[in-house]
């Protein structure tokens, strides 16, 4: 571990930006007291049988940062790694970002320590299911109580079990499968959620390198094409980020993974990257790019935008002074410390927040909950009603021109929103409002993006206090 996130843990790196942003401003100190605690924290341990005659204690956690708006909302990281500390970081992490894209949810997340690769799927099934009944014992699971949602190491099949789990012990309520999401489509999943979180990453990025004044003063040209972009971390979010990025126009210039990375100035391509990899298991070798001595060294590469999707605390004290980027899309949570921050704003660099950009999954998370407790498809009702009624415009447009289009062209033009339409819709609009309420805050205060991010999420929940008052 490298000396600055040494000395702080990531809990406490948290709560530092959010003491910077907290003065900006006039609360009452208890209040903001009370923002920055972790509500309930929730650490259990309990069996499974992996033999006839042998056990294994299973450690989790699970963190409600913040009830001043129910259901809490938050994902389960599965992880050798995981600790409580790491647990109500991320925990306070979701509380912010929540609010900071309109998503009324308290933050919060879970953590079961283990590594799902040493496991069977059928151990890893009676892990999850355990995990969940334990959450469900002690009132931390449920669609108006707290919904989970998958992180590092568990996906779509976890989120299933949880919720075969819950409906199992709940079969009396029509809304139990809104507990979780992340779920499969064929369960009650929603379209575009797997992709929703690198694509997010890219809107918010896309939206940033749009704003002239902050591009010239960055020495780079307005827009997203040609921009040399540099991912590390190829899972979920880096893959979609990466994919979604180089569709706009950026150019893939470095790639980083656990066994190593890889570098070539003119650009690569992306799924044959991916195919290289699938095919060698690793992404080294790659004909058409060069192998790095470290897959870390790819960091500090020459580019314009940076994308950090791996892990926490990956751009520190030390290597800060050497990234060349002028843009940090942090696509990961937490991969930048403090001390790492402060070096890469005193250089000039543009530092895109977390709290901010990776915010897409939990944005289509909502919309999944929303479906959930709907019932129905979103577009469902919509679609073909939108359908006919432009084609009835369109045919009033050529009876009154005289100039038809042929049934393709109006078909076309016609298309009603699927679900996937309005969920990239929805997402697009809430990840473009909110950066421009961020970059006015940031304008205004002259603060970075991730303090006026957190005095944007402080004023939220504060106001939610505020009116909802004290009880008793
Ligand atoms: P993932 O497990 O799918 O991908 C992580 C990738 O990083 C893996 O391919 C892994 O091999 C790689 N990696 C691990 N250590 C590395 C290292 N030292 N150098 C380079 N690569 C390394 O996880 P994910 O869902 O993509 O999540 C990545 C990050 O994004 C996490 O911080 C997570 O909390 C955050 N996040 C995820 C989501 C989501 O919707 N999945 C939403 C918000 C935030």
């Amino acid at each position: 571990m490298n000396s600055d996130a040494a000395t702080q843990s990531f809990f406490q790196n948290v709560m530092r930006n959010f003491d910077r942003a907290s003065r900006y401003t006039r609360y009452p100190k208890g209040l903001l007291e009370q923002i920055k605690v972790c509500n309930s924290v929730y650490r259990f341990q309990f069996p499974i049988q992996t033999s006839e005659d042998e056990y294994e204690v299973i450690s989790a956690w699970r963190v409600e940062h913040s009830q001043h708006l129910l259901p809490t909302k938050g994902g389960i990281r599965y992880s050798e790694d995981v600790n409580e500390d790491e647990v109500m970081a991320l925990a306070a992490l979701m509380t912010f970002k929540c609010a900071i894209v309109d998503v009324p949810y308290g933050g919060a997340k879970g953590g079961i320590k283990i590594n799902p690769k040493k496991y069977s799927t059928s151990q890893l099934q009676r892990i999850t299911r355990r995990y969940a009944a334990e959450l469900v014992k002690k009132n931390f699971l449920g669609p108006g109580i707290d919904v989970v949602a998958p992180d590092y190491g568990s996906g779509e099949r976890e989120m299933a079990w949880i919720a075969d789990t819950y409906i199992t012990l709940y079969s009396e309520s029509t809304d139990a499968i809104a507990c979780v999401t992340g779920k499969p489509v064929g369960l009650g999943g929603i379209r575009g959620r797997r992709e929703a979180t690198g694509r997010g990453v890219c809107f918010g990025i896309r939206e940033a390198c749009d704003v002239a004044e902050d591009m010239k003063a960055l020495g780079l040209t307005t827009g997203l094409s040609g921009k040399r972009v540099i991912v590390q971390g190829l899972g979920n979010v880096g893959y979609h980020a990466a994919k979604f990025l180089e569709q706009s126009g950026c150019v893939i210039v470095g790639l980083a993974e656990r066994e190593g990375a890889i570098h070539n100035p003119d650009g690569m391509d992306l799924e044959a990257v991916v195919r290289h990899r699938s095919e060698n298991r690793s992404i080294l070798n790659y004909p058409r790019a060069t192998n790095l001595p470290r897959s870390s060294d790819a960091l500090e590469l020459d580019c314009d935008i940076l994308v950090p999707a791996a892990l926490e605390n990956t751009i520190t004290a030390e290597n800060a002074p050497r990234i060349k980027a002028r843009i940090i899309g942090e696509a990961a949570n937490g991969p930048t410390t403090a001390e790492a921050e402060e070096i890469l704003l005193s250089k000039g660099a543009l530092l895109i927040p977390d709290i901010f950009l990776n915010a897409g999954g939990l944005i289509v998370s909502y919309f999944e909950w929303l479906k959930n407790l709907q019932h129905v498809r979103m577009g469902r009702m919509a679609k073909r009603f939108t359908e006919t009624s432009t084609i009835h415009l369109v045919e009033a447009i050529e009876k009154l021109t005289g100039k038809s289009l042929v049934l393709t062209e109006k078909r076309q033009l016609a298309h009603g929103p699927d679900e996937e339409d309005l969920v990239n819709s929805g997402l697009e609009d809430t990840l473009i409002a909110a950066y421009h309420e961020i970059r006015n805050i940031a304008k205004s205060r002259n603060v970075d993006l991730r303090a006026a991010s957190l005095i944007i999420a402080i004023n939220k929940v504060a106001d939610a206090y505020i009116r909802l008052g004290v009880f008793p």
